[in-house]
């Protein structure tokens, strides 16, 4: 196997979300959806193809001729290679955690229920 260099990605690859009067008119090239949550982040590979066009919600036909994909598509693409959100999944332990704790008391109380 080959090994990138990872450098060369550095200068290609970039958060896309706005243009640069700060208009949002990226569509993903993968799911073609445009979506309009300021949380959500578009990257963009630097490489160009012929993915057609979408209406805007405004009614602006937007060229897909960027590769650029969602958050969305990114995440479900990291999770086929083995790659996963650590904050997510930090979250989700510590919700864990704690229904486990509430859980481990119900549980006492019960015992302690039965032993009387
Ligand atoms: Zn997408």
């Amino acid at each position: 196997m080959l090994l990138a260099d990872t450098r060369s990605y550095g200068d290609k690859i970039t958060i896309a979300n706005f243009d640069d009067r700060g208009i949002f008119k990226n569509f993903c090239s993968s799911c073609f959806q445009q979506k309009l949550n300021p949380e959500e982040v578009f990257v963009d590979f630097g490489s160009t193809w012929d993915g057609g066009t979408q209406r805007s919600d405004e009614g602006i036909l937007i060229s897909i001729d960027d590769l650029v994909l969602c958050q969305a598509c990114l995440e479900f693409a990291a999770r086929l290679i083995g790659l996963e959100d650590s904050n997510k999944l930090n979250k989700e332990i510590a919700d864990l955690k704690r229904e486990n704790k509430k859980l481990l008391a119900k549980v006492s109380m019960a015992e302690r229920d039965l032993k009387t």
